[in-house]
């Protein structure tokens, strides 16, 4: 059998997800040497053209704009099997915070209001793909086989899934919450008190984050980073994004607060109160395929 072909596209997002792919190393050259042909990929390859047949299409970022649409429809056409490479691409990333925002405000704010604007700053209409009124997941426009997610994925994981589709198997991915492979320890404790503030006070060195205070999303989000945050002694911000099973990210950690406060009476309303930002912590990430998809008439925030 021949070698695999390959296509990589970057949609609206912020290329570290390609560069997750070449910190492959020399894994990346051998898969070159035995088993795939990059026939496009504009980190690696000087073709400008999407090719008409591909075996695999890897594609990082999410829906913004009519051109990202465009390359996500003929990659699909084009490709036997396409994979949503990083969390934009599987739940709309950073930028899915602006589905908080219309697009017209978005518009006048970069191109008319900011700081860094002057007064003369008008939007631009031509040239420029139209913007969509909301930050969508690849997976909402065109079929997605499958799902790499991490901002950025873990080179591993890329390479799992290109290497299982080669082997013509099912990608080992996990499946469980961060919670599984974090080495903290957990003792079923309550949080007496929401540490959102720095200054208040330093993590014990072992003992879960969340148990004590801090807002670790550790218990929505998938595992597959080996609880690189937390090992750190800093909170999850949920980059992988949710597990397969939930949902919606957020409303899996306001289920986790809601569960370890339980048992010490602690109002969970009280709590919230503290959470600033509520859109911001609870969806970093995952805003875009979200239930509620950054309605902000409903889950509030905005500038
Ligand atoms: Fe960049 Fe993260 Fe999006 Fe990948 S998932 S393109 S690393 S923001
Ligand atoms: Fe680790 Fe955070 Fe889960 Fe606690 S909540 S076990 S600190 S990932
Ligand atoms: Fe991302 Fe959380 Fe892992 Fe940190 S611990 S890399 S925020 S998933």
């Amino acid at each position: 059998m021949g070698k695999a072909t390959v296509a990589t596209a970057q949609l609206s997002s912020c290329v570290g997800c390609h560069v997750s792919l070449l910190d492959l190393h020399e894994r990346l050259l051998d898969l070159v040497e035995d088993a795939i042909d990059i026939k496009y990929c504009y980190v690696l390859v000087d073709q400008k053209e999407i090719p008409e047949e591909v075996d695999v299409a890897l594609i990082e970022g999410s829906i913004r704009n009519e051109e990202d649409l465009e390359v996500a429809e003929e990659l699909r056409e084009a490709a036997e099997v396409v994979v949503a490479v990083g969390t934009c691409a599987c739940f709309g990333g950073v930028h899915g915070l602006a589905n908080l925002f219309d697009r017209e405000e978005l518009l006048k704010w970069v191109y008319e209001e900011s700081h860094s604007t002057d007064d003369e700053g008008e939007t631009p209409s031509e040239i420029v793909p139209e913007l969509f009124e909301r930050v969508r997941p690849l997976g909402e426009v065109i079929d997605v086989d499958y799902t790499v997610p991490g901002c950025p994925p873990k080179p591993d994981a890329i390479a799992e899934v290109v290497t299982a589709i080669l082997e013509d198997r099912e990608p080992e991915l996990p499946r469980t919450n961060l919670c599984e492979e974090c080495p903290r320890e957990k003792e079923n404790k309550p949080i007496e008190e929401l540490k959102l503030r720095t200054g208040q006070g330093k993590p014990d060195p072992d003992k879960c984050l969340l148990e004590q205070g801090y807002p670790c999303m550790g218990p929505a989000t998938v595992a597959g980073c080996g609880a690189a945050c937390p090992s750190r002694g800093l909170p999850c911000r949920g980059c992988n994004g949710p597990t397969r099973e939930a949902a919606d990210q957020g409303a899996a950690f306001l289920d986790a607060i809601a569960s370890v406060s339980f048992e010490a009476d602690v109002d969970v309303e009280e709590l919230l109160d503290d959470l600033v930002d509520l859109p911001g912590r609870l969806y970093m990430f995952s805003m875009a395929a979200s239930l509620l998809k950054g309605r902000r008439d409903v889950i509030g925030g905005g500038r």
